[in-house]
């Protein structure tokens, strides 16, 4: 590896497979002058492709002394290098229509994913490569065994698509599981308006936090039945059974009803 010895909490596992390295980037199709931002390139296998196609990228590197050898590598004008943690980092600072592109640490995955939904509006798409059963319960479907917090979290703000599986064995070093490549896009117009974030993520998380609970009690500390009812959400039916637009319903009914008239508010 070029001397670089792995670390392991950086989650630090190279893609070494010139055909996956290929299928990436085809994936992705860069442009010149696309908004590209790579998270963690390391040892730069996706990184010389993407520049090559877009003329120049920005990256997130959290590894100093992977962030050394990229600036050794790469010209300041051809790879804008942040060396910063990719979950405290104020993407704001890179503009619009972002490109996403990141062979993303496992060990950081759903928050990272998290951050990603919170700045949808400025994206213009992601190509992530997680491991495979990540992927498979961000693509999945209601009542399929995968579906859960992650997915409504993620469906909310992007169509997603799963690309291909990537094998252990085009890494180094080899990870003990498979890997998969999705495609996020932000719904833009069709995305469901959520009126008060914060109480949305909490209504999904409690209706995931045991997944045999009816909503009934797994969101008994949020509303009552009735209030359940008046959204149109069956009290005995399970988090796993409902549509992400049934939890933009409710969370959206709940936070109408939680909220003080206008012009009574406290105060
Ligand atoms: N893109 C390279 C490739 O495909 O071979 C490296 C992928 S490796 C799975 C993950 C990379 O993300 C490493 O370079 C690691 O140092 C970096 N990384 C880990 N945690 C990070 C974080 N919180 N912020 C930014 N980069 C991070």
């Amino acid at each position: 590896m070029k001397g670089h010895r792995a670390r392991k909490r950086f989650g630090q596992n190279f893609l070494a497979d010139a055909h996956y390295v290929r299928r990436i980037v085809d994936a992705v199709d860069p442009r010149p002058g696309d908004n590209v931002v790579e998270i963690g390139p390391g040892l730069a296998a996706l990184t010389g492709e993407l520049i090559a196609r877009a003329g120049r990228i920005a990256a997130i590197e959290i590894d100093r002394d992977l962030a050394a050898r990229l600036r050794e590598t790469f010209a300041a004008d051809a790879l804008a290098l942040h060396e910063a943690d990719a979950l405290d980092f104020d993407y704001t600072t890179l503009g619009n229509h972002l490109r996403v592109v990141g062979n993303l640490p496992y060990n950081i995955s759903s928050p990272l994913l998290f951050r990603l939904a919170a700045h949808a509006s400025q994206l213009r798409d992601a190509h992530v490569m997680l491991q495979r059963e990540v992927v498979a319960r961000m693509a999945a479907a209601p009542a399929a065994p995968d579906y859960g917090r992650l997915t409504v979290m993620l469906q909310v703000a992007f169509r997603i698509e799963r690309l291909f599986v990537v094998p252990a064995g085009a890494f180094r070093p080899a990870p003990k599981v498979e890997s998969a490549v999705a495609r996020l896009v932000p719904l833009r117009e069709g995305a469901p308006a959520i009126r008060d974030a914060a109480l949305f993520a909490r209504v999904v998380a409690a209706a995931f936090m045991q997944r045999r609970k009816t909503l009934r009690n797994a969101l008994s500390a949020l509303c009552t039945a009735a209030a359940l009812e008046a959204a149109g959400i069956d009290p005995g039916a399970r988090g796993e059974t409902l549509a992400v637009a049934d939890f933009v319903r409710l969370a959206n009914s709940l936070h109408t009803s939680l909220s003080p008239p206008a012009g009574r508010g406290l105060g």
